[in-house]
């Protein structure tokens, strides 16, 4: 980075850190919801092929941990919206953090840390994905660039995939070509990855996602509420019809209670898409859904089904200064 742009983003961290929401008083109490995914290590192999936003290291998150307490009240997610619906009292400066899909890294690495700070989360699982060997298609698409898979060139879908696996892999690259594809739906992405025999191309790995056991073992900690991130993770504004949008948004729930024994009250939209269809199904369905919107939460802002949260990753995420740079939410 050049001196100039350095410069300024330096002045923009402080500015952020210093003069954001999180250092305004504010009569009405508020919630910040962060979002995680992944949770590894840099020398970990899973680290090397996922795309920069998705991550952070334990350490790293240990550390947004022991921040989150000197500057929040920490809230269980479930439990600071019930409350606020019910108009019963809330702290001033809430703070609740939240993980996506279900990996198994979480199981690994953020469990014992939640636990070690005693601090609750919430985990959004995909219900038909949790103990199979499923893997997302971004991923997929990583490790057959990073294998230069000549497969790619075979599809119109995977041309700039193609071109980057001939450049040579890396991460800055990758995230722009899942970013391209994601103008795709799910089934039609999955149908092009088959065409192209994928499976071929790719060694077996082991699960990305948990196992029920996991699972469970996560809920009966004591420390994660379960909550639903559809069956599948398809993306909710690709125009699903009613029976579709039924199985990702209510089967799903049905799914996850029946296996954990317990409610799964709070829903979060695959990549933070939505079409009022979907929407409206949610809200019939769940107490509350998160977004990937990002922005801070208010007691009093009444729509439950799309709460705001800011998303941490490693790149950017490593000072305090810039932790809670990213906590002003501009
Ligand atoms: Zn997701």
């Amino acid at each position: 980075m050049n001196p100039i742009k350095q410069g300024l983003k330096w002045g923009y961290t402080q500015a952020a850190a210093r003069l954001g929401a999180h250092r305004k008083h504010q009569a009405e109490p508020r919630l910040w919801v962060l979002m995680y995914h992944r949770i590894l290590p840099k020398d970990d192999p899973r680290f090397a092929l996922e795309e920069p936003g998705m991550l952070v290291t334990p350490a790293t998150f240990s550390q947004h941990l022991e921040w989150v307490k000197q500057e929040f009240e920490v809230v269980d997610l479930q439990d600071w919206v019930r409350k606020a619906q019910q108009g019963e009292p809330l702290p001033n400066k809430a703070c609740a953090i939240t993980f996506d899909d279900g990996w198994r890294d979480n199981y690994e690495f953020a469990l014992p840390l939640l636990r070690e700070h005693q601090i609750p989360a919430t985990l959004f699982a995909v219900a038909d994905k949790i103990g199979s060997d499923f893997r997302f298609w971004p991923n997929i698409v990583s490790e057959l660039v990073a294998a230069r898979a000549p497969q790619l060139a075979n599809h119109p879908y995977f041309q700039e995939a193609a071109s980057l696996a001939e450049r040579g892999f890396d991460r800055e690259g990758i995230a722009r070509v899942i970013a391209g594809l994601k103008q795709y739906s799910e089934v039609e992405i999955f149908a092009a990855l088959e065409a192209i025999g994928w499976q071929q191309a790719l060694a077996a790995s082991e699960p990305p996602l948990m196992d029920w056991p996991q699972l469970l073992e996560m809920a009966d900690s004591g420390w994660v509420t379960i909550g639903s991130h559809t069956c599948t993770h398809q993306r909710l504004d690709k125009g699903l019809d009613a029976a579709a949008l039924a199985e990702e948004v209510e089967a799903s729930r049905v799914k996850l209670e029946a296996w954990l024994q317990r409610p799964v009250p709070l829903f979060c939209f695959p990549n933070g898409d939505y079409d009022a269809a979907a929407l409206g199904a949610v809200e019939k369905t769940y107490q509350a859904a998160v977004t990937t919107r990002k922005g801070i939460n208010t007691a009093g802002q009444g729509n439950w089904h799309e709460l705001l949260r800011i998303g941490l990753h490693e790149d950017g995420s490593g000072t305090k200064q810039r932790f809670l740079a990213k906590m002003a939410a501009w």
